[in-house]
């Protein structure tokens, strides 16, 4: 049970970090080919900095960790960071998500630390598809770390944005590959944080589409119960090892059992998805923050939650859609 909650009740015990913005792919939907404009290395978390942040916020009821990015293994030493976050007291669970280029060789290690869930992002099973969404040829590198997590038992989610015209066809072949893999496949809509100019237009592939594409296709799929806190709507077919979750990220269906913070990797804490960040914690660390200080300005973060992501869009200062980047929030 968590002892940590928010000013409307949710609990909160679950934090995702973002360790580096870098990324050595271009997903189009999430940066544009020149990448963005990278933090100075000297802006970034270190991993003693991220280390005693999460023991502050384990000693007040946080339990998971994800790791995320930009791309967690494009950052020097990760598996130091992993060996300091599996001895903090308090940390249950440790998740990773990757884009699975340079993943494969550090699988045994990571399950070696605990590590059991990862999030794969991989947007179709088609080597050339591949190329022109992340404008890079890593499909086989993948597809690799891929079947190894599979083999290696980790409970493997894929994550699939899904583009008009680009991935749509993967639909169908996605979901037909859980039926015999004991795996998850997760469609996400795509949310306007690109680093670009341009604003998609009207969402074509919400959720809902994505389920009539599905049922059409598999009318004996059936809703099943989601997890608690789940951000996705989870369905399985008869007879089929895995399940598929369709996840509203645009439509924002989720936000009620929200039970997650998010910190960049410069540092800035999010306290929704959807915020342009609530204050920066590596500032006040490199100030001479007491541990205190910092866990009250955590509580007072806390305290302060948007009821949802629209709320939290209205607040930006900014506007919306901003110029940011996924590989800084971290998904
Ligand atoms: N590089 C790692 C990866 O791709 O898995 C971790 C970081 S990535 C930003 C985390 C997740 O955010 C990925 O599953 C990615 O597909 C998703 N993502 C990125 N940009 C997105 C967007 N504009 N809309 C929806 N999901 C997005
Ligand atoms: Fe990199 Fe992940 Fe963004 Fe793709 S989605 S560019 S892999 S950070």
């Amino acid at each position: 049970m968590s002892s940590l909650f928010d000013n409307h009740g949710r609990p909160v015990n679950y934090v995702r970090l973002a360790i580096t913005d870098r990324c050595n792919l271009r997903c189009a939907y999430c940066m544009p080919e020149e990448g963005i404009n990278f933090g100075p290395r000297s802006t970034l978390l270190q991993y003693e900095e991220m280390l005693r942040l999460l023991r502050i916020l384990a000693g007040m009821g946080v339990e998971k960790v994800r790791i995320t990015g930009g791309e967690p293994f494009v950052r020097r030493d990760v598996m130091d960071l992993f060996q300091g976050m599996a001895a903090i007291k308090g940390i249950k669970k440790i998740a990773l998500t990757t884009n699975g280029t340079l993943t494969r060789a550090h699988l045994p290690a990571l399950w070696a630390l605990g590590v059991r869930q990862i999030n794969l992002s991989l947007d179709t099973l088609d080597r050339d598809r591949f190329a022109q969404i992340t404008r890079r040829d890593e499909f086989d590198a993948v597809w690799s770390t891929f079947r190894a997590m599979v083999e290696q038992k980790f409970e493997v989610k894929i994550n699939v944005v899904l583009l008009q015209g680009r991935n749509d066809m993967d639909i169908i072949p996605f979901v037909k590959l859980t039926q015999h893999m004991p795996i998850g496949v997760r469609f996400i809509e795509e949310m306007p944080f690109n680093g670009g100019e341009t604003s998609q237009g009207k969402l074509f592939w919400d959720w809902k589409r994505i389920e009539s594409a599905i049922h059409a296709e598999f009318p004996r799929m059936r809703k099943i119960p989601d997890p608690p806190h789940s951000t996705a709507l989870n369905y399985r077919i008869p007879g089929f090892a895995g399940s598929v979750g369709i996840i509203p990220a645009y439509s924002r269906t989720f936000c009620g059992t929200c039970n997650r913070l998010r910190i960049t990797p410069q540092g800035l804490l999010k306290t929704c998805l959807y915020d342009q960040g609530v204050f920066n914690i590596r500032d006040l660390m490199r100030a001479g923050a007491t541990d205190a200080e910092i866990k009250t300005a955590l509580l007072d973060a806390i305290g302060n939650r948007a009821k949802d992501g629209f709320e939290a869009e209205q607040r930006r200062l900014g506007g919306f859609p901003a110029r940011e980047s996924m590989t800084t929030i971290g998904g």
